[in-house]
């Protein structure tokens, strides 16, 4: 085949302990998925149907160090950048209408991610009624850790989750407190979209977002996946 322009590069996020790159479809976020943050942002607690946005797959900022560093550049046109540490769900299959006993059958594996947010220019499309695009979906808007395959983690349905920001704690949660859970978020977001291999999930942040600024050093893990640090730049 010929293009009339080279085409661009797939996305990749790194294997952890491994040469080789699990390559980007599409990424799907989920809103409000932890009560404590729900109940931050100011919405109901309760359990609502789920909602999800999308991130471009080359808003990814894959780790460019081993031990899941990089340098997040403060993006511009913005004065409020939030960090939303979440569990980042990879999959391997995809599908339609796929029933949640068998959704874990489409999950190749997990890593951290930060679902970066000019939480600002959110809040004036929320106010407007506008699309989030412009919030969520900016170029490196979704930093990386390694992945892992699912045969090393399991089934990731418990472990604590958080993110410093200078050392000092900023966001703690446990998966357990995922109110839509990963079979059942896979499941939903299949009856809406056509799933598909390479595929990522954000499966949504704990409570205490909050702002960064420029030479901050966040560092975000959940237990049992390699970490992320990230350098404000
Ligand atoms: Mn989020």
């Amino acid at each position: 085949m010929n293009y009339v322009i080279t085409p661009p590069v797939i996305p990749t996020v790194a294997v952890a302990a491994s040469d080789s790159l699990f390559p980007v479809n599409r990424v799907y976020c989920v809103g409000r998925n932890y009560a404590a943050h729900a109940i931050e942002m100011g919405h109901d607690p309760n359990r609502e149907e789920p909602f999800f946005f999308k991130k471009a797959p080359d808003n990814l900022l894959p780790a460019s160090e081993s031990d899941g560093g990089g340098t997040f550049p403060y993006p511009p046109k913005t004065h409020d950048v939030h960090h939303e540490i979440e569990l980042v769900t990879a999959l391997s299959k995809g599908g339609t209408n796929i029933p949640v006993d068998t959704a874990m059958d489409c999950v190749w594996g997990f890593g951290v991610g930060i679902d970066m947010t000019r939480r600002d220019l959110q809040g004036e499309a929320k106010k407007a009624g506008r699309p989030w695009d412009t919030g969520k979906a900016f170029d490196n808007a979704a930093p990386m850790g390694c992945l892992h395959p699912i045969a090393q983690t399991g089934n990731m349905e418990s472990g604590r989750i958080w993110l410093e920001v200078n050392g000092k704690v900023r966001q703690e949660g446990d998966l357990n407190q995922l109110i839509w859970k990963i079979p059942e978020i896979i499941s939903y977001l299949s009856g809406l979209f056509t799933l598909r291999p390479c595929d990522l999930i954000f499966t949504g942040t704990p409570s205490g977002v909050g702002p960064i600024t420029a030479g901050d050093i966040l560092v975000g893990g959940i237990d049992g996946l390699s970490g992320i640090k990230v350098t404000v730049d």
